[in-house]
């Protein structure tokens, strides 16, 4: 049997307006401009499964963050004909606060994993202020509660997750980070969520502020690069211009369908 073509889709549910260059990068070349955030979850569907990637944050993190939503990333699923109770299989890029939400609103859901994150979302590395910072401790208390309840599925590197659809461990940006990648009909599309919140960082070799180790974020550059069928082929994990480069889903200006050839 052939290896299904998946489509691959990115709902918008939050943005961040405020940030610019120097907030965003270690080695900015204009530290003014703006460089402001989008936060996304990414729905894969093909071969009779849906897959979520990331769950995004929730109201209680949300509050206390003083951030809000544009839309609740789980209600956002029916724009493309989902619902949380049908999400079977769920990839957490890594257990930052606005990526590691809502565990309990996908009741049907096994949450796949790198031990790398789990062992330092929970270990030594959460003594030190600046690298707890960007976790939630009562997601990742959920996250043990789940583990508990063998709801969780652990990677150590590369895992074939579905047919064609593969995670790959590669770190940098938080120790256990993973991305995804996933066979379309315009080519192997790769989900990188944080291993590059922007082309820039990709593109340009420009880290973002919040790392856990350089060379593990550089090496995967570059294994995002050899995966995937090209540069547009690279989907950033926090870069407004996904949405504004590639075709809308009809009637929902917040999801677009990253299956589709990108514009210009
Ligand atoms: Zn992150
Ligand atoms: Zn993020």
């Amino acid at each position: 049997m052939s290896t299904p073509l998946y489509e691959v889709f990115a709902l918008r549910y939050a943005h961040l307006a405020d940030r610019n260059q120097g907030s965003n990068l270690i080695f900015p070349d204009d530290h003014t401009a703006p460089m402001p955030l989008d936060f996304f979850v990414w729905v894969v569907k093909g071969g009779g499964r849906t897959i979520l990637l990331d769950t995004g944050f929730d109201a209680d993190s949300a509050k206390r963050r003083e951030r809000s939503w544009i839309r609740s990333p789980i209600d956002a699923l029916q724009s493309v004909g989902v619902t949380a109770e049908d999400i079977r299989d769920v990839v957490l890029s890594h257990l930052h606060w606005d990526h590691a939400g809502h565990w309990h609103e996908l009741p049907n859901a096994k949450f796949h994993l790198q031990d790398a994150e789990m062992d330092y979302a929970t270990g030594r590395c959460m003594c030190h202020e600046p690298m707890r910072r960007p976790f939630d401790i009562e997601q990742v208390c959920t996250a043990v509660r789940f583990v508990y309840d063998e709801r969780v599925k652990f990677h150590d590197g590369t895992a074939e997750i579905a047919p064609g659809i593969h995670v790959h461990r590669v770190g940098g940006h938080s120790k256990g980070l993973q991305i995804m990648s996933v066979p379309t009909a315009r080519g192997t599309v790769v989900l990188a969520s944080d291993a590059a919140h922007f082309w820039h960082n990709i593109r340009r070799r420009s880290p973002f502020v919040l790392l856990h180790n350089l060379q593990a974020m550089i090496e995967g550059w570059e294994l995002c690069e050899q995966l995937a069928d090209g540069p547009d082929h690279i989907i950033p994990g926090h870069d407004p211009a996904v949405l504004a480069r590639f075709p809308a889903l009809p009637g929902d200006p917040n999801t677009v369908q990253l299956h589709l050839a990108p514009r210009g």
